[in-house]
Protein backbone atom coordinates (compact mmCIF):
# COMPACT_ATOMS: atom_id res chain seq x y z
CA UNK A 1 0.00 0.00 0.00
CA UNK A 2 1.31 3.46 -0.54
CA UNK A 3 2.29 6.01 1.65
CA UNK A 4 -0.92 8.07 2.81
CA UNK A 5 1.84 10.83 3.19
CA UNK A 6 3.90 11.32 -0.22
CA UNK A 7 2.16 15.01 -0.22
CA UNK A 8 2.68 17.93 1.70
CA UNK A 9 -0.46 18.92 3.89
CA UNK A 10 0.52 21.11 6.44
CA UNK A 11 -1.10 24.80 8.01
CA UNK A 12 1.32 27.12 9.61
CA UNK A 13 0.17 29.84 11.98
CA UNK A 14 1.82 32.59 13.41
CA UNK A 15 5.77 33.25 13.42
CA UNK A 16 8.59 31.73 15.09
CA UNK A 17 12.03 33.52 15.68
CA UNK A 18 14.95 32.63 17.20
CA UNK A 19 14.66 31.90 21.28
CA UNK A 20 16.11 33.95 24.09
CA UNK A 21 16.10 33.57 27.77
CA UNK A 22 17.13 31.15 30.93
CA UNK A 23 15.82 28.17 28.79
CA UNK A 24 18.40 28.53 25.59
CA UNK A 25 21.00 26.29 27.19
CA UNK A 26 18.19 23.45 27.09
CA UNK A 27 17.93 23.26 23.14
CA UNK A 28 20.85 21.08 22.89
CA UNK A 29 18.59 18.21 24.39
CA UNK A 30 16.85 18.37 21.17
CA UNK A 31 18.31 16.75 17.95
CA UNK A 32 15.39 18.93 16.03
CA UNK A 33 15.55 22.01 14.03
CA UNK A 34 15.54 24.92 16.53
CA UNK A 35 14.70 27.65 14.55
CA UNK A 36 11.63 27.00 12.60
CA UNK A 37 8.49 26.15 13.55
CA UNK A 38 7.32 23.42 16.19
CA UNK A 39 6.09 20.77 13.88
CA UNK A 40 2.52 19.23 15.54
CA UNK A 41 0.41 16.47 14.06
CA UNK A 42 -2.98 16.19 14.59
CA UNK A 43 -4.70 12.97 14.75
CA UNK A 44 -8.22 13.05 15.51
CA UNK A 45 -8.84 9.69 16.71
CA UNK A 46 -12.51 7.96 16.83
CA UNK A 47 -15.64 9.10 18.77
CA UNK A 48 -15.65 12.12 20.77
CA UNK A 49 -11.64 12.40 19.75
CA UNK A 50 -13.46 13.81 16.32
CA UNK A 51 -15.15 16.44 18.63
CA UNK A 52 -12.43 17.24 21.62
CA UNK A 53 -9.51 17.14 19.01
CA UNK A 54 -10.70 20.20 17.09
CA UNK A 55 -11.04 22.22 20.99
CA UNK A 56 -7.79 21.00 21.97
CA UNK A 57 -6.26 22.64 18.44
CA UNK A 58 -8.09 25.48 18.55
CA UNK A 59 -6.52 26.68 22.17
CA UNK A 60 -3.98 25.68 21.21
CA UNK A 61 -3.42 27.94 17.88
CA UNK A 62 -5.31 30.84 20.22
CA UNK A 63 -2.26 30.21 22.74
CA UNK A 64 0.50 30.58 19.62
CA UNK A 65 -1.22 33.59 18.35
CA UNK A 66 -0.93 35.25 21.33
CA UNK A 67 2.71 34.51 22.40
CA UNK A 68 4.26 34.49 18.72
CA UNK A 69 4.93 30.99 18.76
CA UNK A 70 5.38 29.35 15.62
CA UNK A 71 3.41 26.07 15.08
CA UNK A 72 3.00 24.09 11.58
CA UNK A 73 0.37 21.82 11.76
CA UNK A 74 -0.01 18.42 10.01
CA UNK A 75 -3.53 16.50 10.25
CA UNK A 76 -3.32 13.02 9.45
CA UNK A 77 -6.22 10.30 9.16
CA UNK A 78 -6.23 7.49 12.14
CA UNK A 79 -8.59 5.02 13.30
CA UNK A 80 -12.16 4.26 11.82
CA UNK A 81 -12.21 7.37 9.07
CA UNK A 82 -8.43 6.17 7.83
CA UNK A 83 -9.76 2.38 7.64
CA UNK A 84 -12.90 3.61 5.90
CA UNK A 85 -11.16 6.25 3.70
CA UNK A 86 -7.19 4.68 3.06
CA UNK A 87 -7.99 1.00 4.34
CA UNK A 88 -5.80 1.23 7.36
CA UNK A 89 -6.31 2.06 11.05
CA UNK A 90 -2.81 3.24 11.00
CA UNK A 91 -1.89 4.19 7.29
CA UNK A 92 1.40 3.13 5.58
CA UNK A 93 3.77 6.21 6.10
CA UNK A 94 2.57 7.84 9.19
CA UNK A 95 5.08 6.66 11.74
CA UNK A 96 7.81 7.52 9.17
CA UNK A 97 5.31 11.00 9.28
CA UNK A 98 5.70 11.28 12.79
CA UNK A 99 9.23 10.75 12.89
CA UNK A 100 9.66 14.25 10.83
CA UNK A 101 7.41 16.19 13.74
CA UNK A 102 8.11 17.22 17.08
CA UNK A 103 5.64 15.86 18.64
CA UNK A 104 1.53 15.17 18.15
CA UNK A 105 -2.02 15.36 19.13
CA UNK A 106 -3.91 12.03 19.55
CA UNK A 107 -7.42 11.66 19.79
CA UNK A 108 -8.58 8.25 22.06
CA UNK A 109 -8.74 5.60 19.97
CA UNK A 110 -12.29 3.11 19.63
CA UNK A 111 -10.48 0.27 18.89
CA UNK A 112 -12.79 -2.07 20.57
CA UNK A 113 -15.75 -1.31 17.90
CA UNK A 114 -13.23 -2.46 14.91
CA UNK A 115 -13.83 -5.03 12.26
CA UNK A 116 -12.19 -8.17 13.90
CA UNK A 117 -12.00 -9.92 10.55
CA UNK A 118 -10.09 -6.90 9.13
CA UNK A 119 -6.36 -7.42 9.75
CA UNK A 120 -5.61 -3.61 8.79
CA UNK A 121 -7.93 -2.84 11.71
CA UNK A 122 -5.58 -2.62 14.10
CA UNK A 123 -4.85 -0.68 17.71
CA UNK A 124 -2.33 2.04 16.33
CA UNK A 125 -2.04 2.85 19.94
CA UNK A 126 0.82 0.78 21.64
CA UNK A 127 2.38 0.95 18.33
CA UNK A 128 3.13 4.79 18.00
CA UNK A 129 4.06 4.30 22.37
CA UNK A 130 6.58 1.69 21.05
CA UNK A 131 8.03 3.06 18.03
CA UNK A 132 8.41 6.42 19.47
CA UNK A 133 9.81 5.02 23.13
CA UNK A 134 6.85 7.15 24.46
CA UNK A 135 7.86 6.04 27.98
CA UNK A 136 6.65 7.72 30.56
CA UNK A 137 2.80 8.41 30.62
CA UNK A 138 2.33 11.71 32.55
CA UNK A 139 -1.31 12.11 33.90
CA UNK A 140 -2.17 14.70 36.06
CA UNK A 141 -5.34 14.96 38.76
CA UNK A 142 -6.57 18.49 39.81
CA UNK A 143 -9.27 19.35 41.43
CA UNK A 144 -11.40 22.92 40.74
CA UNK A 145 -13.31 24.80 43.64
CA UNK A 146 -16.86 24.65 42.24
CA UNK A 147 -17.13 21.79 40.36
CA UNK A 148 -18.76 18.81 41.60
CA UNK A 149 -15.96 16.69 43.11
CA UNK A 150 -14.97 14.07 45.89
CA UNK A 151 -12.07 16.26 47.46
CA UNK A 152 -10.61 20.02 46.81
CA UNK A 153 -6.78 20.75 47.02
CA UNK A 154 -5.86 17.86 45.00
CA UNK A 155 -2.97 18.75 42.50
CA UNK A 156 -1.16 15.12 41.94
CA UNK A 157 0.56 14.35 38.86
CA UNK A 158 0.98 10.15 37.98
CA UNK A 159 3.87 9.05 35.98
CA UNK A 160 3.19 5.85 34.87
CA UNK A 161 5.77 3.24 32.67
CA UNK A 162 4.82 3.11 29.44
CA UNK A 163 6.05 0.78 27.51
CA UNK A 164 6.26 -2.51 29.81
CA UNK A 165 4.48 -4.01 32.67
CA UNK A 166 1.26 -6.59 31.74
CA UNK A 167 0.08 -4.71 28.99
CA UNK A 168 0.81 -8.09 26.15
CA UNK A 169 0.63 -6.31 23.06
CA UNK A 170 3.45 -3.81 24.04
CA UNK A 171 5.29 -5.49 26.48
CA UNK A 172 7.24 -8.23 23.82
CA UNK A 173 8.92 -7.17 20.59
CA UNK A 174 6.67 -9.44 18.52
CA UNK A 175 4.24 -12.45 19.52
CA UNK A 176 1.95 -11.25 22.65
CA UNK A 177 2.84 -11.19 26.11
CA UNK A 178 -0.09 -12.83 26.81
CA UNK A 179 -1.34 -16.85 25.79
CA UNK A 180 -3.28 -20.02 26.38
CA UNK A 181 -1.27 -22.79 26.48
CA UNK A 182 -4.32 -25.04 27.44
CA UNK A 183 -7.65 -24.47 26.93
CA UNK A 184 -8.18 -23.71 30.91
CA UNK A 185 -4.89 -22.00 31.59
CA UNK A 186 -4.07 -18.27 30.47
CA UNK A 187 -0.15 -16.99 30.95
CA UNK A 188 0.43 -13.03 31.35
CA UNK A 189 3.61 -11.55 31.07
CA UNK A 190 4.72 -9.04 33.34
CA UNK A 191 7.97 -7.01 32.14
CA UNK A 192 10.09 -4.87 34.20
CA UNK A 193 13.66 -3.73 33.34
CA UNK A 194 16.10 -1.83 35.40
CA UNK A 195 16.35 0.78 32.00
CA UNK A 196 12.75 1.24 32.17
CA UNK A 197 12.19 1.75 34.90
CA UNK A 198 15.20 4.04 35.88
CA UNK A 199 13.74 6.47 32.86
CA UNK A 200 10.22 6.80 34.01
CA UNK A 201 11.49 7.15 37.19
CA UNK A 202 14.26 10.01 36.44
CA UNK A 203 10.92 11.59 34.11
CA UNK A 204 9.29 11.92 37.72
CA UNK A 205 11.99 13.44 39.32
CA UNK A 206 12.43 15.73 36.57
CA UNK A 207 8.31 16.57 36.54
CA UNK A 208 8.94 17.23 40.60
CA UNK A 209 11.28 19.46 40.43
CA UNK A 210 8.90 21.80 38.52
CA UNK A 211 6.72 21.87 41.10
CA UNK A 212 6.11 23.66 44.26
CA UNK A 213 6.01 20.94 46.71
CA UNK A 214 8.86 18.24 45.00
CA UNK A 215 8.09 15.39 46.29
CA UNK A 216 7.96 11.90 44.74
CA UNK A 217 6.28 8.68 46.02
CA UNK A 218 7.25 5.16 44.16
CA UNK A 219 4.21 2.77 44.18
CA UNK A 220 4.71 -0.76 43.91
CA UNK A 221 4.86 -3.97 45.54
CA UNK A 222 8.04 -5.57 46.47
CA UNK A 223 7.05 -7.41 49.30
CA UNK A 224 5.21 -9.81 46.84
CA UNK A 225 6.44 -9.21 43.61
CA UNK A 226 10.26 -9.54 44.80
CA UNK A 227 12.17 -9.21 41.56
CA UNK A 228 9.36 -7.14 39.29
CA UNK A 229 8.86 -4.75 41.94
CA UNK A 230 11.76 -5.12 43.49
CA UNK A 231 13.88 -4.24 40.73
CA UNK A 232 11.30 -1.09 39.90
CA UNK A 233 11.96 0.19 43.34
CA UNK A 234 16.18 -0.43 43.75
CA UNK A 235 15.84 1.71 40.35
CA UNK A 236 13.89 4.53 42.28
CA UNK A 237 15.97 4.42 44.53
CA UNK A 238 19.46 5.22 42.75
CA UNK A 239 17.64 7.63 41.03
CA UNK A 240 16.03 9.16 43.90
CA UNK A 241 20.08 10.00 44.82
CA UNK A 242 20.08 12.20 42.13
CA UNK A 243 17.90 14.23 43.38
CA UNK A 244 18.83 15.01 46.95
CA UNK A 245 16.33 18.46 46.49
CA UNK A 246 13.22 16.16 45.82
CA UNK A 247 11.62 14.01 49.08
CA UNK A 248 11.08 10.57 48.24
CA UNK A 249 9.13 7.53 49.53
CA UNK A 250 7.34 4.42 49.13
CA UNK A 251 3.69 3.18 48.56
CA UNK A 252 2.45 -0.36 48.62
CA UNK A 253 -0.20 -0.40 45.54
CA UNK A 254 -2.74 -2.23 47.94
CA UNK A 255 -1.99 0.95 50.76
CA UNK A 256 -2.03 3.38 47.57
CA UNK A 257 -5.28 2.38 47.02
CA UNK A 258 -6.62 3.35 50.36
CA UNK A 259 -4.39 6.50 50.92
CA UNK A 260 -5.46 7.54 47.67
CA UNK A 261 -9.36 7.51 48.37
CA UNK A 262 -9.15 8.68 52.20
CA UNK A 263 -6.02 12.11 51.60
CA UNK A 264 -5.15 12.39 48.18
CA UNK A 265 -3.71 15.82 49.06
CA UNK A 266 -0.94 14.43 50.57
CA UNK A 267 0.48 13.47 46.94
CA UNK A 268 2.54 15.28 44.39
CA UNK A 269 3.98 13.18 41.87
CA UNK A 270 3.06 9.24 42.37
CA UNK A 271 5.35 6.93 40.14
CA UNK A 272 4.50 3.61 39.05
CA UNK A 273 4.33 0.54 36.75
CA UNK A 274 1.83 0.69 33.79
CA UNK A 275 -1.08 -1.43 35.47
CA UNK A 276 -0.60 -0.02 38.52
CA UNK A 277 -0.62 3.24 37.22
CA UNK A 278 -3.74 3.06 34.51
CA UNK A 279 -6.10 2.14 37.51
CA UNK A 280 -4.86 4.38 39.81
CA UNK A 281 -4.60 6.95 37.36
CA UNK A 282 -8.57 6.45 36.64
CA UNK A 283 -9.03 6.60 40.53
CA UNK A 284 -7.59 9.97 40.96
CA UNK A 285 -9.52 11.18 37.84
CA UNK A 286 -12.28 9.99 39.83
CA UNK A 287 -11.92 11.72 42.94
CA UNK A 288 -11.44 15.07 40.62
CA UNK A 289 -14.56 15.29 38.96
CA UNK A 290 -14.08 12.18 36.37
CA UNK A 291 -12.60 11.33 33.36
CA UNK A 292 -13.46 14.82 31.59
CA UNK A 293 -11.35 16.27 33.41
CA UNK A 294 -7.97 13.89 32.85
CA UNK A 295 -5.31 14.80 30.56
CA UNK A 296 -1.75 12.95 29.60
CA UNK A 297 0.87 12.94 27.96
CA UNK A 298 3.20 10.41 26.65
CA UNK A 299 6.56 11.42 26.43
CA UNK A 300 9.51 10.26 24.80
CA UNK A 301 13.41 10.77 24.69
CA UNK A 302 12.58 12.64 21.72
CA UNK A 303 8.99 13.75 20.96
CA UNK A 304 5.93 13.73 22.70
CA UNK A 305 1.93 12.97 22.60
CA UNK A 306 -0.81 14.79 24.10
CA UNK A 307 -3.71 12.24 24.90
CA UNK A 308 -5.98 12.78 27.11
CA UNK A 309 -6.75 9.71 29.94
CA UNK A 310 -9.88 9.27 28.71
CA UNK A 311 -11.31 6.51 26.59
CA UNK A 312 -13.60 7.21 22.84
CA UNK A 313 -16.60 7.67 24.85
CA UNK A 314 -19.16 5.88 22.30
CA UNK A 315 -21.56 6.09 24.89
CA UNK A 316 -21.59 9.71 24.44
CA UNK A 317 -19.73 10.18 20.94
CA UNK A 318 -22.36 12.54 17.89
CA UNK A 319 -23.92 14.72 20.81
CA UNK A 320 -21.33 17.28 21.22
CA UNK A 321 -21.39 16.78 25.10
CA UNK A 322 -17.82 15.90 25.45
CA UNK A 323 -16.14 17.89 28.12
CA UNK A 324 -13.11 19.13 25.84
CA UNK A 325 -10.98 19.99 29.10
CA UNK A 326 -8.79 16.38 29.33
CA UNK A 327 -7.92 17.01 25.48
CA UNK A 328 -7.22 20.84 25.67
CA UNK A 329 -4.68 20.60 28.71
CA UNK A 330 -3.39 17.47 27.04
CA UNK A 331 -2.48 19.85 24.47
CA UNK A 332 -1.09 22.26 27.17
CA UNK A 333 0.85 19.57 28.90
CA UNK A 334 2.55 19.19 25.13
CA UNK A 335 2.84 22.91 24.89
CA UNK A 336 4.88 23.09 28.22
CA UNK A 337 7.11 19.69 27.52
CA UNK A 338 8.21 21.21 24.23
CA UNK A 339 8.64 24.49 25.96
CA UNK A 340 11.27 22.84 28.00
CA UNK A 341 12.64 20.19 25.59
CA UNK A 342 13.36 22.83 22.77
CA UNK A 343 14.35 25.77 25.53
CA UNK A 344 11.05 27.59 23.71
CA UNK A 345 9.87 30.22 26.34
CA UNK A 346 7.08 30.87 24.03
CA UNK A 347 6.02 27.38 24.13
CA UNK A 348 6.03 27.56 27.90
CA UNK A 349 4.02 31.04 27.69
CA UNK A 350 1.55 29.67 25.43
CA UNK A 351 0.98 26.59 28.07
CA UNK A 352 0.45 28.92 30.51
CA UNK A 353 -2.21 30.94 29.05
CA UNK A 354 -4.34 27.92 28.36
CA UNK A 355 -4.13 26.55 31.88
CA UNK A 356 -4.97 30.04 33.35
CA UNK A 357 -8.27 30.32 30.56
CA UNK A 358 -9.49 26.55 31.06
CA UNK A 359 -9.03 27.66 35.32
CA UNK A 360 -10.94 30.66 34.06
CA UNK A 361 -13.41 29.47 32.40
CA UNK A 362 -14.16 26.56 34.56
CA UNK A 363 -14.65 29.27 37.78
CA UNK A 364 -16.94 31.03 35.38
CA UNK A 365 -18.92 28.50 35.43
CA UNK A 366 -21.19 29.42 32.47
CA UNK A 367 -19.90 27.31 29.60
CA UNK A 368 -19.56 24.02 31.75
CA UNK A 369 -20.30 20.17 29.57
CA UNK A 370 -22.62 18.27 31.43
CA UNK A 371 -20.35 15.92 32.99
CA UNK A 372 -19.52 19.14 35.05
CA UNK A 373 -22.46 20.14 35.78
CA UNK A 374 -23.63 22.65 32.87
CA UNK A 375 -25.74 22.82 29.98
CA UNK A 376 -23.00 23.73 27.34
CA UNK A 377 -21.87 21.81 24.20
CA UNK A 378 -18.30 20.57 23.65
CA UNK A 379 -18.07 23.16 21.47
CA UNK A 380 -19.38 26.09 23.52
CA UNK A 381 -16.81 24.99 26.34
CA UNK A 382 -14.11 24.81 23.99
CA UNK A 383 -15.05 28.46 22.34
CA UNK A 384 -14.79 29.95 25.64
CA UNK A 385 -11.26 28.72 26.46
CA UNK A 386 -10.42 29.71 23.43
CA UNK A 387 -11.76 33.11 24.01
CA UNK A 388 -10.60 33.32 27.13
CA UNK A 389 -6.85 32.51 25.64
CA UNK A 390 -7.33 35.32 23.77
CA UNK A 391 -8.34 37.71 26.01
CA UNK A 392 -6.51 37.02 28.83
CA UNK A 393 -3.67 38.30 31.00
P1 LIG B 1 -10.61 2.94 27.35
O1 LIG B 1 -10.62 1.53 27.82
O2 LIG B 1 -10.40 3.10 25.88
O3 LIG B 1 -9.76 3.84 28.19
P2 LIG B 1 -13.10 3.16 28.75
O4 LIG B 1 -13.84 1.90 28.43
O5 LIG B 1 -12.37 3.26 30.05
O6 LIG B 1 -12.10 3.49 27.54
P3 LIG B 1 -14.15 5.76 28.30
O7 LIG B 1 -14.34 5.84 26.84
O8 LIG B 1 -12.99 6.49 28.87
O9 LIG B 1 -14.17 4.26 28.71
O10 LIG B 1 -15.47 6.24 29.04
C1 LIG B 1 -15.78 5.90 30.39
C2 LIG B 1 -16.93 6.79 30.86
O11 LIG B 1 -16.46 8.12 31.02
C3 LIG B 1 -18.08 6.82 29.87
O12 LIG B 1 -19.32 6.83 30.52
C4 LIG B 1 -17.86 8.13 29.15
O13 LIG B 1 -19.01 8.72 28.65
C5 LIG B 1 -17.20 9.02 30.21
N1 LIG B 1 -16.28 9.97 29.58
C6 LIG B 1 -15.08 9.68 29.05
N2 LIG B 1 -14.51 10.77 28.53
C7 LIG B 1 -15.36 11.79 28.75
C8 LIG B 1 -15.35 13.20 28.43
N3 LIG B 1 -14.32 13.77 27.78
N4 LIG B 1 -16.42 13.93 28.80
C9 LIG B 1 -17.44 13.40 29.45
N5 LIG B 1 -17.53 12.08 29.76
C10 LIG B 1 -16.50 11.29 29.42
Amino acid sequence: MPSAYSAGGSHASGTRGPATGVLESARNFSNLSVNSALRIGILPGDDIGLEVVPECVKAMRAAAQRTGLAIEWFPMPIGRQALDTIGHTLPPGTLEKLDTLDGWVLGPIGHQAYPRDNANAINPHPILRKHFDLFANIRPAKSYPGLPALYRDVDLVLVRENNEGFPPDRNVYAGSGEFRPTPDMTISLRVITRQGSAKVARAAFDLARTRPRKKVTAVHKNTVFKLGCGMFAEECRKVAREFPDIAFDEVMVDTMAAKLVMKPQQFDVIVTTNTFGDILSDAAAGLVGGLGLAPGLSAGPVRAMAQATHGSAPDIAGKNIANPYAMIMSGQMLLAWLGRKHGEPRALRAAELIEAATERVIRAGRKLTPDLGGRATTADMGEAVAAEIAAGA
